[in-house]
C-alpha cells in the first residue's frame, strides 16, 4: 500500500441495479415507472429555450420548490430540493446525523443507509425487522443518534401505519427522524401533515418512481424551516448550483400535471394487485406491498435460479444475496403486457424445474 493510501477516505460503495440495454427486455429490477412522464414535460423540453443555458440556475431552485409547496399545501420555507432523494438523504445524513451515539434503521431496507454512514463515519445499528418483514416501532424508541426508514420499506413493500411512525417520533423528540418516502404514492400514508407538529421530522419523496421521471434526478424533503434552513447551509457549503434548468423546468411541469399523475399510479396500483394474486395462484408468497414492486418467494424454485432463468429470456428482476432475503425476488411492477410475459415466463420455468 502506497503510504498516500493511508489518509484515503476508503469506502464500499453502493451498488445500483443495473441498467442493461438489450432490444426487447422487460426491465423490472429498479422501480421504474414503466409509463411515460406527464407529456406536460415533453412540451417543456420541446419549447424549452436553450439561451437559458447561459446563466447560472437559481441556486434556491425557487421555481420547483414553489411548485412543490403548492401542491403539497406547505410553505415553500419547509421544502429542499436535491439531485435526486439520494442527493437529499445524503446531505440529511451529513446535516443531521451528527450524535457520537448509533443512528438506528432497519436491517433489511434501502441498502444505501449503512453506505452514507460509512462514507460519513456516523456510527450505526440496525434493528432486525419482524418475522413478518415488517418494523417493530419499539426498536426505535431507545437511546439513539438519529432514525431513518422507508415507508414503505425497500425492498418489501411494507407500509406502517402512521400511528406508529407518530409514535417513534414522539418518543425521539432529541434526535432528527427521517422517513424515506420514494414509494409513498403508490398507497401507503404519508407523514407529511406530522411535520406541524414535529420539528425533528424529515419526509424524504423523489420524482424517480410515481412520477416517472428516474432519469431527472429530483428528490426534495420537507420539514420544519428550521431543518430545511440548516440543510441549506450545508448545500451551500458544498455546491450551490444542484438542479439545472431544463430539470427545473420538467419538474415543476410534471408537478403541475396531477390528472396524468394519478391517472398512472392507479394503472400501477391495479397491476400490482393483479400480480399479487396471480403469482399467489402459482405458489409465491410475497409480504404485502404498498410499492411499486413485489418481494416474492416460492416455497419450490429458488429465487437465484429464477433470477437467472428470467435473465435468460431477457427479464431482469432484482435478487440481492444477503442473510434472510436470499430466496427472494423484487419484481418491479411494469405494464400489463410486461408483467403478463413476466408471468407466462415465470409459469414455464416453474414447469419445467
Ligand atoms: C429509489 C429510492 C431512493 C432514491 O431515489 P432517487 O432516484 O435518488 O430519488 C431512495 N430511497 C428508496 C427507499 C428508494 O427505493
Amino acid at each position: 500500500m502506497a503510504k498516500w493510501e493511508e489518509n484515503v477516505r476508503k469506502v464500499v460503495p453502493y451498488t445500483p441495479g443495473e441498467q442493461p440495454n438489450q432490444p426487447g427486455m422487460i426491465k423490472l429490477n429498479t422501480n421504474e415507472n414503466p409509463y411515460p412522464p406527464s407529456p406536460m414535460v415533453e412540451k417543456v423540453l420541446h419549447e424549452f429555450n436553450t439561451d437559458k443555458l447561459r446563466l447560472y440556475p437559481d441556486p434556491t431552485n425557487g421555481s420547483l420548490v414553489y411548485a412543490l409547496a403548492e401542491c403539497y399545501n406547505v410553505k415553500p420555507s419547509q421544502v429542499f430540493v436535491g439531485v435526486g432523494s439520494d442527493d437529499v438523504l445524503a446531505l440529511c445524513f451529513l446535516t443531521f446525523f451528527n450524535s457520537k451515539k448509533p443512528i438506528l434503521f432497519p436491517d433489511i431496507t434501502y441498502s444505501f443507509y449503512d453506505v452514507w454512514a460509512d462514507l460519513f463515519r456516523i456510527p450505526y445499528e440496525d434493528q432486525p425487522l419482524d418475522e413478518n418483514m415488517c418494523i417493530r416501532k419499539e426498536d426505535y424508541m431507545k437511546e439513539n443518534g438519529g432514525v431513518i426508514f422507508a415507508n414503505p420499506n425497500a425492498p418489501t413493500g411494507v407500509a406502517m401505519e402512521l400511528s406508529e411512525i407518530e409514535e417513534i417520533e414522539a418518543s425521539t423528540p432529541e434526535v432528527i427522524c427521517i422517513v424515506d418516502e420514494a414509494y409513498i404514492d403508490f398507497g401507503g400514508t404519508s407523514a407529511l401533515p406530522l411535520i406541524e407538529k414535529y420539528d425533528n421530522l424529515l419526509v424524504v419523496q423523489t420524482f424517480s418512481k410515481s412520477r416517472a421521471m428516474a432519469g431527472s434526478r429530483i428528490g426534495y424533503v420537507f420539514g420544519n424551516e428550521r431543518l430545511i434552513q440548516y440543510l441549506n447551509d450545508v448545500k451551500y457549503s458544498f455546491n450551490s448550483y444542484t438542479m439545472d434548468q431544463v430539470t427545473l423546468a420538467t419538474g415543476v411541469a410534471a408537478i403541475r400535471d396531477d390528472a396524468y399523475f394519478k391517472e398512472t399510479l392507479n394503472r400501477v396500483i391495479a397491476t400490482r394487485e393483479r400480480m399479487k394474486k396471480e403469482l399467489g395462484e402459482l405458489g409465491f408468497t410475497m409480504p404485502d406491498s404498498k410499492s411499486n414492486f413485489l418481494f416474492i418467494s416460492h416455497p419450490q424454485v429458488p429465487a437465484k435460479y429464477l433470477l437467472d432463468e428470467l435473465r435468460k429470456r431477457n427479464i431482469f428482476v432484482r435478487y440481492f444475496a444477503k442473510p434472510r432475503i436470499d430466496n427472494m425476488l423484487r419484481v418491479s411492477i411494469g405494464t400489463d403486457d410486461e408483467m403478463d410475459r413476466f408471468l407466462a415466463c415465470v409459469k414455464e420455468i416453474i414447469a419445467s424445474a
